[in-house]
């Protein structure tokens, strides 16, 4: 899946890219920091993230880049 790819069906914290598009994690609520990495874009043009260990492919790409 590229960075590009549109994701749809997602929640506003998800679009806003404060949630997993895969799990759901609301990174704002949880206690410990959960690394994620891009996944793509809502429909708005919004940059979508998921956790590394829900996107590991993803997140092997984005090693040493965007990891946050
Ligand atoms: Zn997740």
């Amino acid at each position: 899946m590229s960075q590009d790819t549109m994701i749809t069906g997602l929640t506003a914290a998800q679009v806003d890219g404060l949630a997993c598009t895969v799990c759901g994690t609301d990174y704002l609520r949880v206690r410990v920091r959960v690394p994620h990495v891009p996944v793509g874009r809502s429909v708005t043009g919004s940059q979508v993230f998921a956790c590394v260990g829900c996107r590991p492919d993803d997140a092997q790409r984005a090693a040493g880049g965007v990891l946050r």
